[in-house]
């Protein structure tokens, strides 16, 4: 295949630069131990993570869909979560959501190669991120994780008021990035969000699959791990 020559290059940042699952682990060690779960009942730290990824998966495919506020995603979450153990208590819920959301995002786990890759990338080429998550919070871990800096543009879902796969935020990513599709790349960790909204949006794709879930993926590359971003790029 002939390389295109591309010029933009627009990165998801969860579970594809940012480590979202350590970072999440990370915050509900401390949140764990600060609100005493295990002497509310809540006995296996594993056992509470398995329920709440389950909760947060459903809400945000709700959150997704727009048929959930993120206040109510966030709360909610940690209530269900909760609730499965036992303990019906909203004050503890909401603290236990805001506490998350004010930790997570100053934790500083990235995936391997990460700032290698992006300074060498930066060099040929425009970067920018297209994100899903909340604006504040997505601002928040690239500064504390020390990512800021690589991106020309930083678009979030709720600054497009539109959710990765929808074509409308690659459209206003294009457009705010003065970047034409067949110029630009997006590369992310999510068949579905990344990169079938990509083909939508007449972008090529690069599959991060850390897991090797996705062989048959419909990406234009697909790759395991950052490094082999060398090899395309
Ligand atoms: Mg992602």
């Amino acid at each position: 295949m002939k390389k295109k020559s591309y010029r933009h290059i627009f990165f998801d940042l969860d579970k594809t630069l940012w480590d979202f699952d350590t970072n999440s682990i990370e915050t509900f060690r401390e949140i764990f131990i600060k609100y005493n779960l295990p002497g509310k009942g809540v006995d296996s730290f594993d056992e509470f993570l398995d329920v709440y990824n389950r909760h947060n998966h459903l809400l945000w495919e709700f959150y997704r869909k727009g048929e959930i506020v993120k206040e109510v995603l966030n709360i909610r979450r940690f209530a269900l979560t909760l609730h499965e153990f036992g303990i019906n208590d909203a004050l503890l819920s909401s603290m236990i959501a805001e506490d998350y959301v004010n930790l997570s995002p100053t934790k500083t786990n990235l995936f391997p190669h990460t700032i290698a890759i992006l300074e060498y990338l930066r060099k040929k080429y425009i970067l920018h991120i297209i994100t899903n998550g909340f604006e504040e919070v997505q601002y928040r871990k690239l500064n504390h994780s020390g990512l800021t800096m690589y991106f020309n543009e930083i678009i979030t879902s709720e600054d497009a008021g539109s959710k990765k796969p929808e074509l409308h935020i690659f459209n206003y990513a294009l457009k705010r990035s003065g970047a034409l599709p067949e110029e630009s790349l997006m590369i992310g960790d999510d068949e579905e969000v990344d990169i079938l909204g990509a083909i939508e949006a007449g972008m090529d794709q690069i599959l991060v699959d850390y897991n090797g879930e996705f062989p048959d993926s419909k990406a234009t590359y697909r790759i395991e791990s950052l490094d082999e971003l060398y090899g395309i790029l």
